[in-house]
């Protein structure tokens, strides 16, 4: 398998393998991963490091997934705070305090799509198969978040409802908050309906922000663009939103993809927290 991309590495450890972004690498008061089907003990369509317990597979083979990648990356499985996604705009603020650490499992935060926080020993995670990761941090305050994005999140503004946490509630200015999209489901693959793209247009912004291709008569629509432009109106600065170039439907044998498979599949994981 051969990974090509400008803007992520890929980090292998013993078989396991996770992709990280080029920028954030930068910053050394966190760490972050999206996590590859490489390395876990899921068969068939789970193959491999399905991370999901929610999408059909074996729940003692996805708790060794979770212990081989937590291992990995030195974090214990209770430390994590993993989104409940309904699609939805909610963000949970996180402390260590909200976490059921007397557990060997993680803590679930039922119907939210975000989280954010400032304590290290909190891993924030969010979970993907196309959808868009959004990650996010400021490194003057020391604060770190992600999102699930999918079309519906999108819509709903899911990125901007998180970075205005960061304002709101931590205090961070606008051009202190760095940015990492993706990986998702890039414009090269992700054709939309008619009515999916009317939601798109309801958002009210510049027609530019939904860059879609009709040439094949196909609606295409390029996530990461529309977040990164509904980012850039909410405020932050064009030099800190990073986008990847990993496309999940085009790199298949490497990341779960819904599209890919007809929803047949694992799912990815985000994760991002601050180093002690
Ligand atoms: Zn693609």
């Amino acid at each position: 398998m051969v990974f090509k991309s400008s803007t992520m590495n890929i980090n292998f450890k013993d078989s396991l393998a996770y992709l990280t972004f080029k920028e954030l690498e930068k910053y050394e008061f966190i760490k972050h991963a999206y996590s590859s089907r490489l390395g876990g003990v899921s068969k068939g369509i789970f193959k491999s490091l399905n991370l999901s317990f929610s999408c059909g597979d074996e729940r003692e083979l996805v708790d060794q997934n979770y212990d081989i990648f937590c291992s990995s990356l030195g974090i214990k499985k209770n430390m994590i705070a993993a989104a409940g996604q309904v699609h939805g705009n909610t963000v949970a603020c996180v402390s260590k305090k909200d976490l059921n650490l007397s557990s060997t499992g993680f803590t679930c935060f039922e119907n939210t799509d975000a989280l954010i926080t400032n304590e290290p020993g909190v891993v924030l995670a969010t979970y993907h198969a196309d959808c868009l990761a959004v990650y996010m941090m400021d490194p003057k305050k020391r604060i770190v978040g992600l999102a699930h994005a999918g079309w519906r999140g999108t819509v709903k503004k899911i990125a901007c409802k998180l970075a205005e946490k960061f304002v709101s509630v931590y205090g961070s200015s606008k051009n202190n908050i760095i940015c990492g999209l993706g990986p998702c489901i890039g414009s090269c693959c992700f054709e939309v309906s008619q009515s999916v793209l009317e939601e798109f247009k309801a958002l009210k912004i510049p027609e530019t922000y939904i860059p879609f291709s009709d040439k094949e008569k196909k609606l295409k629509i390029d996530l990461k663009e529309v977040n990164k432009n509904l980012l850039l109106e909410f405020g932050l600065n064009e030099e800190n939103i990073f986008k990847s170039d990993v496309c999940t439907m085009c790199s298949k044998d490497l990341l779960f993809s819904h599209r890919a498979t007809n929803g047949k599949r694992g799912t990815n994981g985000s994760f991002i927290y601050i180093l002690n």
